[in-house]
């Protein structure tokens, strides 16, 4: 309740000194140095791997100048008014092209992908021509040099087609394909552990004893990872206990590139993960001005990148899309993410007060206009993962942001391929 007060309070002068969300992103890509080992893998094999080299054509798309359209292939200086007649003299099929001469005054049925013969220059469609025996008359305005593909159209041989970093969709598979390429050179994966602590945590199966809760943060952030096509080693949950969690991460650490936990990095008398990490490596604890999702532990054990989310569920998703998804793309070696965001018109009535960076859950709609708008979930607790479930996207609301009035813009990132 507190948030809403409209007076400044003591807790507004510490927020000053908290870290911001731009500066926290910057101080973990300072730390990062991108993988440099790499595979070479089958063409399918490599969908969503980011690429290790640079793909160069080595042919021309297409290889030989093609028809558009089903029709005839003829000589543009033999268009002549509105109607003019041809004589044909063959056929060409794609993948079987037409071998004879074409005169001046004749033509060639032509179908849509098979080679232009050299004699010509031009293709009119069918639906322009009549035909009768082995005259055909083309009616109509007529352009020379219509309906052709050009050899290289699409890409030149020595054409730079994607470049070295760059994450592999499935339209890249069907570019490199077009090339003729069959295998690819991509990063290595990255090898991601994670766990759960707190002496609260039961597992599915378990039974629930007084004050003890299922853990779910496993299972959002294997869900996050999945998205991000890493090598995942799950090591379920750690109790509030310094020997356990030294041995964890001591374990994590040897074997991943990347250690994710939950819980145990804020103030509480169990939260334990602070210490442990002080004694390990070099780890930041940092109070980022955000909401949710305030503590948040970053730094380096044994060249493990650690990330130390807070506890709370939503707190845990909403730190991982924020700044452990960028640093994960960022060590892969991936260049090229771009942050997707929309500007919206927001129906809701959001209270807010300037100081922190509020990461509210949306859902974006399209109201009875077919115009894209966006809604706040409701309730923004940071133990309420359902508002996770509903929402669609987040609705930004920057520092300096003092609330949002129905019918203002708001920036919205959508969870869409993410969460
Ligand atoms: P902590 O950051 O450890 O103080 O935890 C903050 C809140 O998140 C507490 O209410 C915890 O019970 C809850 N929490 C911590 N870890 C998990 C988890 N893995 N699954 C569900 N809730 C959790
Ligand atoms: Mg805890």
């Amino acid at each position: 309740m507190a948030e809403f007060i409209p007076q400044p309070s003591c807790a507004d002068t510490q927020e000053d000194n908290n870290l911001s969300v731009s500066e926290a992103t910057l101080r973990i890509s300072r730390l990062i140095s991108p993988v440099t080992a790499w595979e070479k893998l089958a063409l399918r094999d490599a969908l969503g791997r980011v690429l290790h080299q640079d793909i160069i054509s080595p042919i021309n798309v297409p290889p030989h100048h093609n028809s558009a359209m089903d029709g005839y292939a003829i000589h543009s200086s033999d268009i002549n008014g509105k109607s003019f007649t041809l004589k044909q003299v063959g056929t060409a099929f794609a993948g079987q092209p037409f071998a004879g001469v074409i005169n001046a005054g004749e033509c060639i049925r032509i179908m849509t992908g098979a080679m232009m013969p050299s004699d010509c220059d031009t293709v009119v469609m069918q639906e322009h021509v009549e035909t009768d025996n082995n005259t055909i008359i083309v009616h109509g305005i007529h352009e020379a040099g219509q309906h052709v593909r050009l050899a290289g159209e699409d890409l030149k041989i020595a054409d730079a087609v994607l470049a070295e970093g760059h994450k592999i969709s499935a339209a890249d598979l069907g570019l490199i394909a077009s090339l003729g390429i069959g295998e690819v050179t991509v990063k290595r994966k990255l090898r991601v552990a994670f766990f759960s602590t707190g002496d609260e945590l039961r597992s599915i199966g378990e039974t629930l004893e007084a004050g003890q809760i299922f853990d779910s943060n496993r299972y959002t952030l294997y869900g996050m990872l999945k998205r991000l096509d890493v090598d995942i080693l799950d090591m379920g949950v750690i109790p509030d206990q310094k020997q356990a969690l030294r041995d964890a991460f001591q374990l994590a650490a040897e074997q991943a590139d990347v250690v994710i936990t939950s819980g145990g990095v804020s103030v509480g008398d169990a939260d334990y993960v602070k210490d442990i990490l002080a004694e390990l490596g070099q780890v930041d604890f940092w109070k980022i001005a955000m909401k949710p999702g305030r503590p948040l532990a970053f730094g380096i054990v044994n060249n493990t990148l650690f990330f130390g989310l807070p506890g709370n569920p939503v707190s845990v998703m909403v730190t991982f899309y924020q700044f452990a998804r960028p640093a994960l793309q960022q060590l892969a070696g991936e260049t090229d993410q771009i942050r997707q965001l929309m500007q919206v018109p927001c129906i809701s009535n959001i209270r807010k007060r300037p100081g922190r960076f509020e990461f509210q859950r949306g859902i974006l709609f399209e109201n009875e206009q077919g115009q894209l708008q966006v809604k706040t979930t409701g309730e923004q607790g940071s133990g309420i993962l359902r508002s996770m479930s509903i929402a669609n996207c987040f609705i930004l609301l920057n520092e300096a942001c003092d609330g949002i009035a129905p019918g203002n813009t708001v920036t919205v990132q959508p969870f869409s391929g993410i969460i």
